[in-house]
């Protein structure tokens, strides 16, 4: 089998949110298709992907670099060893040929997306659900149900307070049994009120997240963490700078509770970094590298790998995403849990209408693939796409 055409459509998201860094109002997505020559109900087998959420489409990378070179290379040396699927470590390599190291940014997300659309390609051609998939080929003994939290407590221009606590009891209604919110946007004192506020809704400090999308300095940082240490909070998110290894160590030294990033890390010599200096804490402190923004999951399988080979347990990982692929990496790595956006990010966040929240968890489903075609605000997108 071969390739025979790679596609990919910018698709706007649907998010007129905002958090202390960044507004996502026009933020864009890359949604790719790579098209096989097998045919099966008189269509091409079709792997379908996009790179994740909070970043921009990469469309004049894929068509100027990444698309060409995948379809230079020569079909049987893109080949898995058993020659009926198309091997995504070998396709990664192609697409970067002549690419020097280091300077890991945009091009991370446009490969990942082509990358994890092979995962999906092989999985149909399969018959296989991807979490499957990805689990029989990392030898992991998969749990189908894995646990999510909803994420948001955003910033609101009026009553602020009363609106954060509305989120939250809608997300509790919803049926989510742990929550993340924004803090950053405001000052210290401020951000404690709205803590304050949300524990009223959510309860239990053990199951509330905060997120500094790292907006924070070294000294900011441990003075928020100084406030919240009373708390008892979930984790501390992104305090700073995501390349700031020595905050994260500073940090870690001062705030007893876990501390979480990772997001922002595109590359295996990122996270070897964070893991060197960053002062992380094994069994303690969380990871959450995106697959669909660093390079795809043959890249973030090696990340794994260096955590575990230094000492952190795979539960550890919390990937940033909120998505169908996130959640079968997760299912199919056995990860610790996936994030969730309930109600933001279309169309790509958000999970198929059949993944339902039970006992905090949500299980991907059986349909081969990432089951992308299964939610029908993206369905229309992928089917303009391979049209
Ligand atoms: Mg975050």
């Amino acid at each position: 089998m071969r390739i025979v055409d790679v596609r990919e459509a910018s698709v706007p998201l649907e998010a007129n949110i905002q958090n202390s860094v960044v507004s996502f109002a026009d933020h864009t997505v890359s949604l790719v298709a790579v098209v096989s020559d097998v045919i099966r109900d008189g269509r091409p087998v079709t792997g379908v992907a996009f790179d994740s959420i909070g970043r921009y489409a990469q469309s004049g990378l894929l068509r100027e670099r990444f698309i060409p070179r995948l379809l230079a290379a020569r079909p049987d040396d893109l080949l898995d060893a058993g020659g009926a699927g198309i091997d995504p470590d070998r396709a990664y390599r192609a697409m970067m040929k002549n690419e020097k190291p280091g300077g890991h940014g945009d091009r991370a997300h446009a490969v990942a997306a082509v990358e994890l659309a092979i995962w999906d390609l092989n999985a149909k051609l399969a018959g296989v659900p991807a979490w499957k998939l990805i689990a029989d080929r990392h030898r992991v003994a998969a749990r189908a149900r894995m646990p999510v939290y909803a994420a948001g407590g955003y910033y609101y221009p009026e009553d602020s307070l009363g609106r954060l606590r509305d989120e939250m009891k809608a997300y509790g209604d919803m049926g989510y049994t742990s929550f993340k919110m924004k803090i950053g946007g405001a000052p210290l004192a401020e951000d404690m009120k709205r803590i304050e506020a949300a524990l009223t809704v959510v309860g239990d400090a053990a199951a509330l997240a905060v997120d500094a999308n790292g907006r924070f300095d070294t000294p900011t940082a441990i003075a928020y963490g100084k406030a919240m240490a009373g708390f008892g909070l979930r984790w501390y998110e992104e305090p700073g700078d995501p390349l700031d290894y020595a905050l994260m160590a500073d940090l870690a030294g001062v705030y007893e509770r876990p501390l979480a990033t990772g997001e922002n890390l595109f590359s295996l010599r990122d996270v070897d970094n964070l893991i060197r200096h960053g002062g992380m804490r094994k069994g303690h402190d969380l990871f959450q590298m995106d697959p669909a923004l660093g390079y795809g999951l043959s890249e973030f399988a090696r990340m794994v790998a260096a955590m575990e080979k230094a000492g952190y347990a795979r539960a550890q990982l919390f990937p940033h995403g909120g998505h169908m692929i996130a959640l079968h990496i997760v299912v199919g790595l056995g990860l610790g849990g996936s994030e969730a956006y309930p109600g933001v990010f279309a169309p790509v966040g958000g999970y198929a209408p059949d993944c339902t929240l039970e006992d905090g968890g949500i299980a991907p489903g059986e349909r081969p693939g990432f089951g992308l075609e299964a939610k029908p605000d993206l369905a229309q997108h992928v089917a303009r796409l391979v049209a």
